[in-house]
């Protein structure tokens, strides 16, 4: 790329089902990240319209003018459809549409991204969050050419590096292996319609839902030895951790990176018990496959965003200098901090 096609800045978006995050860098580093939380209703583009008013917010308070934003990375929610070549997104925690969907104010079925993102940035690339992290520890991280990314929070997704080539699939939608099948034992009921798949028994809003506690409360009574609490934490641990190792014997990976609120806020609990699942497997594959939380931190869907877009000058130069670790935005009282 010529430095006269070269993009002044680039912006990332992180759509998610309760809230969508904006971001601008420049070649110093991120600028600004503005949050909202993500709409449920008004007609089907309405998530990606917010998007793009969310990344002007980010112009307006930076006192750029928007035309200078070059590219466009995009770390969504899935899973993908596409529509006349144009991806779009079908969010169960979005869709009010879907069979499951009864509580959300809305009858999408469907949430076009591309081509409405499409009016305002000629290059937009756009990937599955867990892709899109997976792209972040592989550009900044430490994440070798055979590895996963998984975050565990309300749901359940993963991101695969096979070889070095980040898996995409015939729709963008390699990874959903929150939604592989566990058991038929259960009535967990999933968004996607399954029963019994990983997302349905541990993930976020149905973890220990028999309980009938908030999951932080949950894992406290865990920690002071509650025994119920203690076996669904256990319970849980223990089907993660035989999703992890389904995976590493189907993909010989060498590591596993984890994200989320769940992992991230109850490493003490789980990390034994998800090791354990995987150690006590078939040596010839599980031997030194290594567990580690994401390198990047919560920012790591941002600046896989990033990296999406990236001028590959960039991507040599913040590799050196790591600019979201020191970054900071205070330009508005509603920003979040480019780095925590
Ligand atoms: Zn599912």
């Amino acid at each position: 790329m010529s430095l006269d096609l070269l993009p002044h800045c680039i912006a990332a978006l992180d759509i998610g089902g309760t809230k969508i995050a904006a971001s601008i860098a420049d070649a110093s580093g991120p600028l600004i990240r503005l949050v909202e939380p993500t709409r449920t209703s008004g007609t089907p583009e309405t998530v990606a319209r917010q998007g793009l008013a969310l990344v002007d917010a980010c112009c307006a308070r930076l006192g750029r003018d928007p035309a200078t934003v070059g590219a466009l990375g995009v770390s969504s929610c899935g899973p993908f459809e596409l529509r006349d070549g144009a991806a779009g997104i079908v969010p169960p925690n979005l869709c009010g549409g879907l069979p499951n969907g009864d509580d959300l104010p809305n009858d999408w079925t469907f949430l076009p991204l591309e081509s409405v993102l499409r009016e305002r940035f000629a290059t937009v690339k756009i990937a599955n969050d867990c892709v899109a992290a997976l792209h972040g520890e592989r550009a900044f991280g430490s994440a070798p050419p055979n590895s996963l990314y998984v975050t565990w929070s309300t749901g359940i997704g993963f991101g695969l590096c096979v070889d070095g080539r980040i898996l995409h699939g015939k729709a963008g939608n390699a990874g959903h292996a929150g939604h592989m099948l566990m058991t038929e034992s259960t009535d967990a009921l999933c968004g996607c319609g399954n029963r019994g798949d990983l997302e349905a028994m541990i993930g976020g809003r149905n973890f220990g839902k028999h309980l009938g506690k908030p999951l932080p409360d949950i894992f406290g009574d865990a920690r002071r030895g509650d025994p119920a609490a203690l076996e669904v934490v256990q319970q849980a641990a223990r089907w993660f951790g035989r999703g992890l190792y389904n995976l590493v014997a189907i993909l010989d990976t060498e590591a596993i990176f984890i994200g989320g609120s769940v992992w991230q806020h109850n490493q003490d609990l789980l990390a034994p018990i998800v090791r354990h699942e995987i150690d006590s497997r078939f040596p010839a594959l599980t031997r030194g496959v290594s567990v580690q939380g994401t390198t990047l931190g919560e920012l790591v869907t941002d600046i896989g965003a990033f990296a999406l877009v990236m001028p590959a000058g960039w991507m040599a130069d913040w590799q050196v200098r790591r600019p979201w670790e020191s970054t900071r935005s205070a330009t508005a009282p509603n920003a979040e901090p480019s780095a925590s």
